[in-house]
């Protein structure tokens, strides 16, 4: 975020582009005042300016890059200078490209840095001030950085559309309170840990919340008449869903194996990830497999944890390997961690497979990477309907992929791609989500 964003507390949208595309008329659009100075001549530097904005009750800064200057830096090094800064302070970034002109090698250059980064880019086709400039608007896909959007920053046509898509992208903005809570995107993932009665759960939790030091607060629970607790550990914070029971040592047992299982259903429906704890020294039941398939109808990433290892033999243990394996398949990319909640062993493996997984869960892949991946995908292996002509990935938690197809993609082709983007991306078994959008081409 920019210094500007900081003192404001404000994320920070950046336009850049080549000079005359628009980018100071659109900014005036976008703020809704004559702010910039529109200046009628090509390459003028100008100071960059960061002005306050409000769109449906989303209060962002808009910051004109400045465009290229009137120096006598070569194309490329004015190029990453601008790319680099729209990085450095925004969190969305908007290339402005003017369709009255078309597709330049320096946009294609801009872009093909702006590819690499991880901020969200949204092209702007600008100048498109009727219907006659639309069939000119799709070549713009060739950026690599999706969907354009028409917008004429002078006349306004557009302009909501566009103002949707990136108050849409932007985080929450930062809270002003002393003791602030984290903004969206680096927001506490709720875990729930779960398991049938006396595997283990509440003897982990403790271990994991450091017996009490590091906990950080109880909240009123994410479900109905539930506590949870946000602990500090060393993979940063996480919410425990539904705490009430397993923070005190001593406590009356839940109740049935019914209520159990209802009660953890509820608390992986709340949560981001869930752990399944498993009593080892009883094998996989058919309760744990019952468990195991909701998580995963949940769509939920999962650490298992085989607790109580430490009583096993090596047969045993040889023995819930392949149960693991033969009963809990579809929880097959999942971490396997076999411990013991009690002595401590191999918990420290917890919480970095929970961090894993919160990163997948949030990773955000390159445009032209995540292009790559699918084009080579169906190169090997050609659809027998429709083509992908182009993606983007529209969201994070779970990540989400916006495919551009020419026609419908048959549901088992969709899944071969699903596989590969999840294979070259290493999203483990983080639930992703593909959406296919028509586009005639
Ligand atoms: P910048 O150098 O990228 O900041 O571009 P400016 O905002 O200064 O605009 C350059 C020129 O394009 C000005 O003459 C603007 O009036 C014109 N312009 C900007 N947006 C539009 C638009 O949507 N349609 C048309 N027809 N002209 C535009
Ligand atoms: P919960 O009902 O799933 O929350 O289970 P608890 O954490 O209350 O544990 C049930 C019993 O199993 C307690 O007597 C614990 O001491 C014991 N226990 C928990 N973890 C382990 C372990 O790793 N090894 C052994 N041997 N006992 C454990």
């Amino acid at each position: 975020m920019s210094e500007a964003g900081d003192r404001a507390g404000l994320p920070t949208v950046a336009i850049v582009g080549r000079p005359n595309v628009g980018k100071s008329t659109l900014l005036n659009r976008i703020v809704g005042r004559r702010e910039a100075i529109v200046e009628e001549r090509p390459g003028v530097t100008r100071d960059r300016k960061a002005v306050e904005a409000d769109w449906c009750g989303h209060r962002f800064l808009v910051v004109d890059t400045g465009g290229w200057s009137a120096t006598n830096d070569p194309l490329d090094a004015s190029v990453s200078r601008q790319a680099e800064r729209a990085w450095a302070e925004a969190d969305v970034v908007l290339l402005v490209v003017d369709v009255t002109v078309g597709m330049t090698p320096e946009d294609a250059a801009v872009a093909a840095k702006l590819r690499g980064g991880a901020t969200p880019v949204v092209v702007v086709a600008n100048k498109v001030d009727g219907p006659s400039r639309e069939p000119d608007v799709w070549e713009l896909v060739k950026l690599g950085l999706g969907d354009p959007y028409p917008v004429s920053a002078l006349h306004g046509r557009g302009s909501g559309d566009l103002l949707d898509a990136v108050v849409a992208l932007l985080p929450a903005p930062e809270s002003h309170e002393v003791d602030s809570t984290p903004s969206a995107d680096e927001k506490v993932p709720a875990v729930a840990i779960v398991g049938r009665p006396n595997v283990g759960k509440s003897t982990l939790f403790n271990r994991l919340s450091g017996d009490e030091r590091s906990v950080v607060h109880d909240l009123p629970g994410t479900t109905r008449d539930t506590v949870d607790t946000e602990v500090e550990t060393p993979e940063g914070r996480i919410r425990f869903v539904d705490t009430a029971g397993m923070r005190r040592r001593s406590r009356i047992d839940g109740g049935t194996e019914y209520y159990s299982l209802v009660r953890a259903l509820q608390a992986v429906d709340a949560a981001d990830l869930a752990v399944l704890v498993i009593d080892a020294s009883e094998g996989i039941t058919s309760q744990d497999q019952r468990l195991a398939e909701r998580i995963d109808a949940a769509g939920c990433p999962t650490v298992v944890l085989l607790n109580k290892w430490e009583t096993l033999d090596a047969e045993a243990r040889a023995q819930v390997q392949l149960d693991v394996a033969d009963r809990l398949h579809f929880l097959s990319t999942s971490p396997v961690i076999k411990g013991s909640a009690l002595t401590g062993k191999s918990i420290h493996k917890v919480l970095p497979a929970l961090g894993q997984a919160v990163d997948a869960y949030r990773r955000r892949v390159p445009t032209g990477a995540l292009n790559q991946v699918l084009q080579a995908a169906q190169s090997s292996h050609p659809s027998p309907g429709g083509r992908v002509l182009y993606a983007t990935q529209g969201a994070i938690e779970p990540p989400t992929f916006t495919l551009f197809a020419n026609r419908d993609i048959p549901p088992t082709y969709l899944r071969y791609l699903e596989r590969a983007v999840r294979e070259h991306f290493g999203f483990g078994n983080t639930p992703i989500k593909l959406r296919v959008r028509r586009r005639s081409s």
